[in-house]
Parts: C-alpha cells; sequence; structure tokens
C-alpha cells in the first residue's frame, strides 16, 4: 500500500504537531501538499488542520496512525515561507506552532463544513479590479518627503528603515508615494505586488483607509482587523491570500495574512503597544513583520513621531537607515506651541486650573475647537466615606471599583464586576458618600456647568460601546458640530481636526511614577501625539495659534521640558542612557514569566521552583515579585522577570526551560512571554 506521512498543525493544547497517513489510492491524483488544510480524526473528533510537510515515515507506531479524512483542495496551499513565518513565531515566542497557524487564518477555513468557505471563495473569485478608475491629484512632495520616498524605493532588497517625521509632516504621502511606484515597478516588469500597511487600531484610522482607498482606485485593496465578521474576514483574507489584493491595510493580525507577492511592508506609529498581542501568542506585529521582510528579502518602513526607543536605538547604530521629516507638509501649519501651568501656583477646581479654563473660553469665541484629554475613564476612580473611611474596593481583585455615574454603577475595570452604587456607607451607614478624583464623566459635568452653551462631547471606551458610534462621534468633530472634546487615549490618535487649536492635558503626572520603566516613553509619546492634534491647518482666520497646555505639578520635569520643545530626540538620549545604566532593554532581553493560583503564596512557590529549575551563566533571576494589581478575578498573580545580554543565549534557555516546566505539571496556570512590554 503506497502512502504518505502528514505532518499536521492542529489548534490543539500542549503538543500541536501530529502525523496522520494520507493513502495513495489513485496513483494519478495529485498529492496533498503542505500549506494545505485537512480534515482529519482527533480523539473521537473530527478537526481540521493544516499540513506543514511531508514525509516518507513517522515514529508514530502504525497501529496508533490515523488516517487524514479529506483534503481541503479547492483553497490553494499556504506557502511553505509563510509556514516558515509561523514556524518562526511559534519557535521565537515559545508556543506550539498550532497556535500560530491556524489562529491566523479566518474561522472559517477551519469549520468542519466548508459552505461558508466555498461561499467566500465564489464571492472573491469574481472581483476584480478597476482597471480604468481614475486616482485623484496627488500632493507635490516636499524635498524631505521626496527624499523618502526615493530612498524607500532604490532598492528591492532587505532593508529596514525609520521614518521618523513629526506629527502632520506627511508619512502618510511617503507611505502612499512608495507603495504607488513600487506597484508601478512590478507593472512594469509584469510581475505581481503586493503591499501590507499595518496600523494600530482600524477604528482610529479610519482616514489612511479612505486615502488608501481613493489614492488606489484601480486597485483591490483588503483590510484585515478584527472587528470584522467572519464572512467579510473570509473574504478579505482570501484576497489578500489569493493575490488579488495590491495593498493589504490591516491592524497586527494582518502581519500573519497569507500574502504570496509581499514586496513592501509599512508600520505606521511603529511605537504603538497595541501592535502587541497580549495573550496566546503574545507577539509583537512590529518585530514580526521585520523578520519577515528579512525573510523575504524586501524592504519595510516603521514610520513615528515618536519611535520607539528600540528603534531609535537600531536607527542610531545604523541597524535602521534613518529618514526624517522636520516640518509639518501643508502649507503654512505649524507645530503648536506647547506650555506647562503650574498646579501648585494655579489651583485647579475639579481638576481644571484658570489658565485653561480662559484658553476654553476663548476658543469658544472664536467658535474654534478645544481637546481636553484625560486618560481615565468613568466619574471618579472610586467613591469614600468620610465618616469611617470605606472605599469601594472591588471583592475579587485588588483594585478599586469606579463610579460610573450615568448607569449609578461602581464598575471594576480589571475584573468587570459591576454593582449599584451604595445609598449608604456599607460599614457604618452614612449617606453622604463623596467620589474621589476624577474620570472623564466627571470632567464633562464640570465643564456643562462651566460653558453651559458649548457643545460638549466626551469620547471613551464609555461612550462608544455601540458599535459605529465612535466613527459617528469622530465624525461629528470634523462635522464642526463639537466645541469641546473630551476624552481618553482614543482622541490622541490618528485624527485631523481642521478647527482644532487647543489641546489640554489634565493629569498626566500618575505615569511619572510608575513601576514600569516603559510608563515615560508611553506618556511621553501619548502627549506628543495629542498634542499633535493642534495646529493641524494653516493659522486660523482669527489668529489664533495653536497651543497645548499641560496642567501639572511638576512643571520642570525633563519630560514635559522635552515635550515643550518638541524634543524627542533629546528625550530619547536621556532615556536609553537610562536604560543603558539600568541594563534595561534594548540593551538587555527579557521574558517574564507570570503564574496564577488561589493564593500568592502558591503562585509565588511556583515561580521559585521554576527559577531553581536551570541554571544557565548568561541569564539572569529577579526574585518572584506580585503583580501591581495582585488579584484580579478572585486569583492572585505574580511574575519572575529573566534577563539576559543575548537575545540568542536567551532563546536558547527558554527552549529547554520551557521543557522543565511543563514537566513540573503544576497546577498553577502560567504563561511566559518573550519580550514583554508591561512589567
Ligand atoms: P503624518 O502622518 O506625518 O501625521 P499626514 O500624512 O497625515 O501626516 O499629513 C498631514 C497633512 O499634510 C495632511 O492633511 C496631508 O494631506 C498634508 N500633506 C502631506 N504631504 C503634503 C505635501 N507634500 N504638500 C501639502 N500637503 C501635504
Ligand atoms: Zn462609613
Ligand atoms: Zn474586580
Amino acid at each position: 500500500m503506497d502512502y504518505r506521512i502528514l505532518r499536521i498543525a492542529l489548534d490543539t493544547p500542549l503538543d500541536s504537531e501530529f502525523d496522520y497517513r494520507w493513502i495513495v489510492s489513485d496513483k494519478n491524483a495529485a498529492l496533498p501538499q503542505p500549506g494545505q488544510f485537512v480534515l482529519v480524526p482527533f480523539g473521537r473528533r473530527e478537526i481540521v488542520g493544516c499540513i506543514l510537510s511531508i514525509h516518507d515515515s513517522t515514529d508514530v507506531p502504525s497501529d496508533k496512525l490515523r488516517d487524514v479524512i479529506a483534503v481541503r483542495s479547492q483553497l490553494s496551499p499556504l506557502s511553505t515561507t509563510w509556514i516558515a513565518l509561523c514556524r518562526f513565531a511559534a519557535d521565537y515566542y515559545q508556543r506550539p506552532i498550532g497556535e500560530v497557524v491556524l489562529p491566523a487564518c479566518p474561522k472559517n477555513l477551519r469549520a468542519l463544513k466548508t459552505t461558508a468557505l466555498d461561499k467566500a471563495l465564489k464571492k472573491t473569485a469574481l472581483q476584480l479590479p478597476d482597471a480604468s478608475a481614475q486616482a485623484p491629484p496627488k500632493p507635490h512632495l516636499n524635498q524631505e518627503q521626496q527624499f523618502a520616498v526615493e530612498t524607500l524605493t532604490a532598492s528591492q532588497e532587505f532593508s529596514t528603515s525609520l521614518l521618523f517625521g513629526v506629527t502632520g509632516s506627511g508619512k502618510t504621502e511617503v507611505y502612499l508615494h512608495a507603495a504607488e511606484r513600487i506597484l508601478k515597478q512590478a507593472a512594469e516588469q509584469a510581475m505581481p505586488a503586493q503591499i501590507l500597511i499595518l496600523v494600530p487600531e482600524i477604528n482610529l484610522t479610519p482616514q489612511l483607509e479612505q486615502n488608501v482607498r481613493t489614492r488606489f482606485p484601480h486597485v483591490i485593496v483588503a483590510t484585515l482587523h478584527s472587528q470584522l465578521a467572519e464572512g467579510e474576514r473570509t473574504q478579505q483574507w482570501l484576497l489578500a491570500h489569493q493575490g488579488q489584493a495590491a495593498i493589504v491595510l490591516g491592524t497586527r493580525l494582518a502581519v500573519l495574512a497569507s500574502l504570496p507577492h509581499l514586496k513592501f511592508i509599512v508600520i505606521d506609529e511603529e511605537h504603538d503597544p497595541s501592535y502587541k498581542q497580549q495573550e496566546g501568542l503574545r507577539y509583537s506585529a512590529r518585530d514580526l513583520a521585520i523578520w519577515r521582510a528579512h525573510q523575504l528579502n524586501i524592504p519595510i518602513v516603521l514610520g513615528s513621531a515618536t519611535p520607539s526607543i528600540e528603534s531609535w536605538q537600531a536607527a542610531a547604530v545604523g541597524r535602521y537607515k534613518k529618514l526624517e521629516l522636520k516640518q509639518r507638509a501643508a502649507s503654512n501649519a505649524v507645530l503648536p506651541k506647547v506650555g506647562v501651568i503650574d498646579m501648585e501656583r494655579n489651583k485647579a477646581q475639579q481638576g481644571l486650573t484658570a489658565p485653561l479654563i480662559e484658553a476654553i473660553r476663548s476658543r469658544l469665541e472664536k467658535e474654534e475647537q478645544s481637546l481636553l484629554f484625560l486618560n481615565r475613564r468613568g466619574y471618579a476612580p472610586v467613591i469614600h466615606c468620610d465618616a469611617c473611611g470605606w472605599i469601594s474596593q472591588c471583592r475579587r481583585c485588588t483594585a478599586f471599583m469606579v463610579f460610573h455615574k450615568p448607569d449609578r454603577k461602581l464598575r471594576c475595570h480589571h475584573c468587570s464586576a459591576e454593582q449599584r452604587i451604595p445609598s449608604a456607607c456599607p460599614t457604618c451607614g452614612n449617606t453622604d458618600l463623596q467620589p474621589l478624583g476624577r474620570g472623564t464623566q466627571r470632567v464633562e459635568e464640570q465643564l456643562q456647568e462651566l460653558f453651559p452653551q458649548a457643545r460638549i462631547l466626551r469620547i471613551d471606551a464609555d461612550s462608544t460601546r455601540k458599535k459605529g458610534s465612535a466613527q459617528a462621534a469622530f465624525d461629528a468633530v470634523h462635522r464642526g458640530d463639537v466645541d469641546i472634546l473630551l476624552g481618553t487615549q482614543m482622541v490622541a490618535k490618528g485624527h485631523d481636526f481642521q478647527r482644532l487649536t487647543l489641546v489640554g492635558v489634565i493629569n498626566p503626572d500618575t505615569a511619572l511614577f510608575s513601576q514600569d520603566y516603559r510608563a515615560s516613553e508611553r506618556l511621553f509619546a501619548q502627549l506628543m501625539q495629542v498634542a499633535g492634534r493642534a495646529g493641524r491647518a494653516a493659522k486660523t482666520e482669527t489668529g489664533n495659534e495653536s497651543v497645548v497646555l499641560i496642567q501639572t505639578r511638576y512643571p520642570t520635569h525633563p519630560l514635559y521640558q522635552a515635550v515643550l520643545k518638541h524634543d524627542y530626540p533629546g528625550f530619547a538620549l536621556a532615556t536609553l542612557s537610562d536604560r543603558q545604566s539600568a541594563g534595561l532593554p534594548p540593551f538587555a532581553y527579557q521574558a517574564l514569566l507570570r503564574a496564577e493560583a488561589k493564593e500568592l503564596k502558591l503562585a509565588i512557590e511556583f515561580l521559585e521552583n521554576a527559577k531553581n529549575l536551570l541554571a544557565h551563566e548568561q541569564i539572569s533571576f529577579n526574585d518572584p515579585v506580585p503583580l501591581t494589581v495582585m488579584r484580579v478575578a478572585g486569583l492572585e498573580r505574580a511574575q519572575l522577570l529573566l534577563e539576559s545580554q543575548s537575545r540568542a543565549q536567551l532563546q536558547s534557555f527558554l527552549k529547554t526551560w520551557m521543557q522543565s516546566l511543563r514537566a513540573l505539571k503544576s497546577r498553577v496556570r502560567w504563561t511566559l512571554e518573550v519580550d514583554p512590554l508591561d512589567i
């Protein structure tokens, strides 16, 4: 009997590679190929997997070896290059390959029935680009932009470029021009080409999607992000996989899309933390994209006004090419003036200081928009009782329950537990419970009192729960139906508000003293980004200059001083020198083992064991410590941080260490994260 052994990736816990047998019944029939999906028996179930490789023999004893049920030959196979990318991701992040390969593909490919897949295949087969469509005129690039485009497209070989350009400097134009040129070059050589553009959050960058679609009306643009319905996601994925889409725009998950003709990658806002997946395969889409570009020997560009410290360092040592856009691109648009308001001298009432209130008033008089940024949603982070000291603590977490006024609830932002506001103190019966601190809802209330005539809009996760509501809210701002926009980091990104001339930052100080060494990098990026919302257009008719006002108790803090001067390089230099003397990334490589258990003691014990399992000269272990928010949803959590000067050493250590950890068969739940972002 003639047969082949198919090594198949399944999305099953722990082990995820299994050998199955394929009996060759008909010599003339096509053999299965790597990258094809197959239906196989697994235990008493049937599941769908993906062929990784094909062999003549296996170590699995023949009485244990089971037969493949069916091959899904309607779908063209994923390439072996793509499988190699998944293999790398699985190895690097220490996860089973099935957990990479299968979740990277739409669910309909893995469904037992192929109805949905067949339908999507039929639909996409009919899609053709509209070759006759005319692209609108595009702006004439300035010299810096021109140089960036030339450099990015000069060679078709691998190189990583860092496009460092202040907000509004026209980075998007650079991506679009480079993309256009690469597609044109390929067309001239009659070669198919695809371009991957990654953005942090599709919701917050609708303008980019719009721009891409209008600028490239004659090609198919596919979009991939987690908010697509399954049918839609399957179609978009197929357009990419079948090579029909010349441009694929997506969030982090798109880095694992099947792109047979990939020629160029763009990572917009490369510093954004949402490129890091925070569960399952905890990958960095930016890092995987660079690996992918290297694998395919194609160019990649990372763009940002506030690059990640890692990327900045890579450019400083020449690993990346640095391309700079120093000025705002639109004619007359200038960077806003940044000032600090010293809160020791200007006492805030309800969170707002007199100079900030004055600045808002002056914008209202001139019919210009103001944006207020406060990175804390809800009404107040906690309520308390003055009489006995009771505070609204979550029962299941080491965190406070946040007061949400519109629905009169207390809500835990860690475990989502909810309860009604108690009418009296649960401990002493006092009916006068007080909110402490302030979130966006409370500031909104204050603004309504101060400016009863103004049209005020709050945008945060609570106000935009309904699908499409964020988009509607941003549209209202663009239309000019809003005088004062108030929100969390959701309002900081991407948007280009033409009538916005004031940005107020309400309470950024807490991040200055965080235990997390990346908190200041994140704060700096956020401030620069939110500041970048102002002064996008030329000076307004009324002559108001765009300003950014930061309320702080620490006006002389170097971080704010750097923001005042729009001095990212200065900030980065200081940060790098701190990191170097503390031996932190990018001067060291880290991995984090997290454990959770009913009792903290058990989690710590497990981590102590883990620490003592295996010694290695070039790996240093910190002590196991509880997480800052130690208990969430009744489970207590701790972590163990490992560091090494050498990425390769850390990688090889992790591999053996993981095997020993699994062999412990501990009942404590644990996860390993490579290159963690939040510590
Ligand atoms: P960034 O992505 O760097 O923040 P954008 O690409 O959004 O900046 O550009 C900011 C604004 O400048 C946009 O309105 C864009 O249309 C405009 N712009 C970009 N390049 C040019 C140019 N060369 N000439 C005129 N306007 C430009
Ligand atoms: Zn009380
Ligand atoms: Zn909770």
